[in-house]
């Protein structure tokens, strides 16, 4: 095997064998369809990513189709923000398609099943179909309509299409094999009424067409070559196959249906049904709250395209189910952010701190580097002066050797600024301390070239000068579910382990550096984490979201292994 062959995943395998055995590049032709009945959440990302990746590995179109054969469920909203997302992820489909353009084709290919008997109108309920259908050992039994005649079932189908009867009354069921060992086969219904209207066709229809019947078409419509979904699907894929024959031109490309596995993350669900409860009943604030792990929830959070794919990419696909730590995407994010979000100070805790030997009402610039790590970042300035805020945490009237923050008679030094030592610290009745004293040496500023600015000190804190500081709300998020796996229990539903400690609110005061951030722009908070501004940000109050931490625990888990 060439080294190219041993990196690819099982999905390319089947598409290179497909090339040597006579496909050619330009009968390559992928699809990502989504039904739109939620937002796009981070396993949906993993089927963007394989679609549109295979789409760019081997320059094949890819479309976009919505599987809107479900009028009950879906709506508008969620088409808009399934293109926005999957745009925002950084990919452009060829062609934007519904399921629901190809409703008449559908039809007519149903009357075509009728008029070769191999469909026809069944007017039991579902409760007697159901009865009938045998179980995976015992075969199951033939509908008293199974044989009607080709008229009749014209007639009727027809009847059903033009609104002639009510709800429940009639099916259409592909006429295929009671006895077959795959219950799907057993005669499955193709169509049902529904007189509802429809986001797209209003009420052009009150017949509307199974998934079954509607994607394997609707594949063979767009001449996708390869119709990649997950592995519930597996047992389906007997009956795509009898459902293309029915209409299969052997000039045309047959597609074909392959299976990779579901990816779940930890710590949450991901199922649009679970999401939307979640949503309905307020336990988050909408689709896009940033505990959500909606793809337009990880945006509103701080997360970016490249770390979401880069996630993608890093598991892959798989034949087999399994639980992915939401520490990996933590890791992912952490990671581009470190190269890519400008430095900035902000105090979540606040100590007041007040600089003795400082003079009264001066004020100093500081140069402040963006970036350390990229040079082309440039610098900034940060307002200090007499009185600031340090975090509560990095103060101790008297600690061990391993604190390496400020305590009383120590020194350390202000992140772009000065050394400092604590001299004194007030409390409050309660002994609670609410303000340190400090000295600090004038000749220490760092990157001023001195010996002072030199000497090295353990221990360097981040600090805000308090009368230029800008309040800003900060959300901090813990993980939505309290449980692994909320989803894996057998005798407990997933809304018992939601978390009702997901969100803390707290007020925190950042550098007026921040003052012109804009939505969605990101920044990590120097010795804290990565925050992002919140939509609800204005002007007159900056709203911060907390996207992950510094603390890599993805890196110490993998190290334990
Ligand atoms: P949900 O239960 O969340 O609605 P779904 O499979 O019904 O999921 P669709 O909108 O039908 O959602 O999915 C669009 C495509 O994304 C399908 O090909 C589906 O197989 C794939 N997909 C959905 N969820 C995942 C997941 N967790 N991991 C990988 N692919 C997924
Ligand atoms: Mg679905």
């Amino acid at each position: 095997m060439s080294e190219t062959a041993k990196s690819l995943n099982f999905i390319e395998q089947i598409i290179e064998e497909d090339l040597e055995k006579g496909y050619s590049k330009d009968e390559l032709r992928f699809r990502f369809p989504p039904e739109p009945n939620g937002y796009l959440h981070i396993g949906h990302a993993s089927s963007i990513c394989l679609n549109f990746g295979l789409g760019l590995r081997y320059n094949a179109p890819v479309n976009l189709r919505f599987d809107d054969t479900n009028p009950a469920k879906e709506e508008q909203e969620f088409v808009d923000a399934i293109k926005r997302d999957v745009e925002w992820l950084g990919y452009r489909w060829d062609t934007e398609r519904y399921a629901s353009d190809y409703f008449q084709q559908l039809y007519d290919w149903a009357i075509l099943l009728i008029k070769n008997g191999k469909a026809y109108v069944d007017s039991q309920s579902s409760e007697e179909m159901a009865k009938q259908k045998g179980t995976p050992t015992e075969s199951g039994t033939e509908s008293p309509f199974r044989n009607r005649s080709i008229d009749e079932n014209l007639a009727l189908f027809e009847g059903m299409k033009n609104g002639d009867f009510e709800e429940g009354t009639h099916v259409l069921r592909a006429k295929i094999d009671m006895a077959s060992s795959n219950m799907l086969m057993r005669d499955p219904i193709m169509y049902r009424i529904l007189h509802r209207p429809h986001h797209r066709t209003n009420t052009d229809w009150c017949i509307y067409p199974m998934y079954d019947w509607t994607h394997g078409e609707s594949d063979y419509i767009e001449q996708v070559s390869h119709s990649l979904c997950t592995l519930e699907f597996l047992p389906h894929r007997e009956l795509y196959n009898w459902f293309l024959d029915q209409v299969y031109d052997s000039q045309k490309i047959r597609p074909k249906q392959r299976e990779f596995a579901r990816r779940n993350l930890s710590h949450t669900v991901v199922s649009k049904r679970k999401l939307a409860q979640l949503v309905e009943q307020n336990i988050v604030k909408g689709w896009d709250d940033p505990r959500m792990p909606t793809i337009s929830g990880l945006r509103r959070r701080g997360y970016t395209p490249e770390a979401i794919r880069n996630f993608a990419d890093t598991i892959g696909i798989a034949k087999r189910e399994n639980l992915i730590d939401v520490s990996l995407l933590e890791f992912n994010i952490r990671e581009h952010l470190n190269r890519v979000a400008p430095r900035v100070m902000g105090v979540l805790d606040p100590l007041k701190l007040v600089i003795t030997n400082y003079l009264e009402g001066r004020e100093e610039w500081l140069e402040a580097e963006n970036n350390p790590g990229d040079e082309s970042a440039g610098f900034r300035e940060v307002p200090f002066s007499k009185e600031l805020y340090i975090e509560k945490a990095d103060f101790k009237e008297q600690a061990n050797k391993k604190f390496f923050r400020l305590k009383l008679g120590h020194e350390v030094r202000l992140k772009n600024g000065y050394i400092i030592k604590a001299e004194s610290c007030t409390k409050d009745n309660d002994g609670n301390i609410i303000e340190v004293q400090c000295t600090y040496d004038p000749k220490s500023k760092s990157g001023s070239g001195t010996e002072e600015s030199l000497r090295k000190v353990k221990g360097t804190l981040h600090w805000v000068s308090i009368a230029h500081a800008l309040e800003a709300e900060i959300r901090l998020y813990d993980r939505l579910f309290t449980d692994e796996n909320p989803d894996g229990h057998k005798d407990k539903d997933f809304m018992e382990f939601v978390n009702p400690n997901s969100l803390e609110v707290i007020t925190g005061y950042v550098e007026p550096s921040l003052k012109d951030a804009k939505t969605e722009d990101r920044f990590q908070f120097q010795r804290i984490g990565y925050f992002c501004v919140d939509k609800d940000s204005n002007p007159k109050k900056l709203v911060f979201n907390k996207t992950v931490g510094l603390r890599d625990s993805w890196a110490k888990i993998q190290q334990k292994d």
